[in-house]
């Protein structure tokens, strides 16, 4: 049974906690944005406030073995003056045992990365190129085996468990999923994840509408799913970024160099049927900032987006396709956003993106209930100053995704199930 922070009682009990603490770091291995670090702090602070103590866990990174380029040593200066209690830190997950049982109400400890184990994602390792399916199947066997004594382990640490990592609630992990089952009455969501799971609930389930969804980037390939699920719920569907291209040249557009994917033709086609049969309105950018490279300073030029000449590429979106799609925004009582609508690594080519950023933090201040996630999106709200004027930025990219494509993601449903 799901318990909820708030009302669970956590005294004189330890809680292992697991957060997303993948952060970046410099080649001196400082830390370069904490943003992960301080959004689990609510959580973590909550449970000491109640008498209780912390065992925190993550990932750091994708070592394949014990990697001291990939510790969470440090990580521990920093969870430190973030928690306001020292953190202490144990070298290995799995030889905790001690430590965890002399922590005290109040106190902290860190476990090292779990991705040291291969268990923690469960899947082999250091399996031969060449290896053939039987051996595949058979590694897979030797480390799923292995990975219920890994999770038992961790879960005996604790009296309770909180899931706080929307970041990996897509993998259905030893940390983020298989270990709810060992606190069957004493799991939780921190308030990390519960934010996550309700900004997605106000556009998913709730949405007072009109409901648009903005969605870019650079690829329909890896937003497909996301095209296909959005395309049947929202009233407007913005599709902008390179992305963008395999729509217009599925309508027989000429679309120069632009990035596009042939074999996605037909499933561009498809979306934009189903959006006619429900009356969804999907917006491509009607004009586009084209360059005849793929650099910061290349010369500029707008084109219609159907008649794009050889040669050139387009790069962001034009002042024309803002001003409509500032309309569709600033019309709209939801929006979603992911993904960028050009190519926002280049300066020059970051102005239609930065001023969706802008349109979606006017749109929050004319009070529409506003979403944000993805690298890029989350990228552009943040450098414009917007991040507390949209009303949720989304820690969690790939789980973010997977939750508008309509999935249901293992580390959530491992608590409420
Ligand atoms: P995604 O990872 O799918 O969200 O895509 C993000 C990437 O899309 C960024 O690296 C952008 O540079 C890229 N992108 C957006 N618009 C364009 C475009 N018109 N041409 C090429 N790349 C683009």
């Amino acid at each position: 049974m799901q318990q909820f922070i708030d009302s669970y009682d956590f005294t004189g009990k330890k809680a292992i906690v697991r957060v997303d603490f993948n952060v970046p770091l410099n080649e001196n291995f400082e830390i370069t944005d904490d943003t992960r670090i301080r959004r689990a702090m609510p959580t973590l602070k909550k449970v000491l406030e109640k008498g209780g103590a912390v065992i925190i866990m993550s990932h750091l990174g994708r070592p394949k073995k014990v990697d001291p380029k990939f510790s969470l040593k440090h990580i521990v200066a920093r969870v430190s003056e973030c928690l306001g209690v020292p953190v202490k830190f144990a070298d290995d997950c799995m030889k905790a045992d001690e430590l965890a049982a002399a922590l005290k109400p109040g106190e902290a400890l860190l476990l090292e990365n779990l991705r040291y184990y291969a268990e923690e994602e469960g899947k082999p390792r250091g399996l031969a190129e060449d290896a053939t399916d039987e051996e595949k199947k058979a590694a897979k066997k030797v480390v799923k085996e292995s990975q219920k004594e890994f999770v038992k382990k961790l879960a005996s640490y604790a009296d309770c468990y909180i899931n706080d990592a929307f970041g990996t609630a897509h993998r259905a992990h030893a940390s983020t999923a298989l270990i709810a089952e060992y606190f069957p009455n004493d799991k939780m969501f921190g308030y990390l994840m519960e934010g996550e799971i309700k900004a997605i609930d106000n556009v998913l389930k709730n949405a007072q509408r009109p409901l648009t969804a903005i969605i870019g980037g650079s690829k329909v390939s890896s937003k497909l799913a996301v095209l296909k699920n959005l395309v049947g719920k929202v009233d407007n569907l913005i599709i902008g970024g390179g992305m963008g291209f395999t729509f217009v040249k599925a309508q027989g557009g000429h679309i120069g160099n632009s990035l596009h994917e042939d074999d996605l033709m037909p499933d561009a086609l498809e979306i934009l049927q189903i959006a006619k049969e429900k009356g969804v309105n999907v917006s491509l950018s009607v004009a586009t900032v084209a360059a005849q490279e793929f650099s910061n300073d290349a010369e500029r030029k707008v084109f219609d987006i159907y008649n794009i000449p050889d040669g050139w590429e387009g790069m962001d979106a034009s002042p024309a396709s803002l001003e409509i799609w500032k309309k569709i925004i600033l019309s709209s009582k939801t929006i979603l956003w992911n993904g960028p609508v050009g190519v926002f690594e280049l300066p020059n080519f970051a102005k239609g993106t930065l001023e969706i950023a802008e349109l979606l933090a006017q749109a929050t201040a004319d009070g529409a209930y506003t979403l944000v996630g993805g690298g890029d999106s989350v990228a552009a709200v943040t450098k414009m100053g917007y991040a507390d004027k949209v009303s949720y930025v989304s820690t969690g990219g790939g789980a973010m995704l997977e939750a508008i494509e309509g999935k249901v993601l293992p580390g959530i449903a491992a608590i409420q199930d």
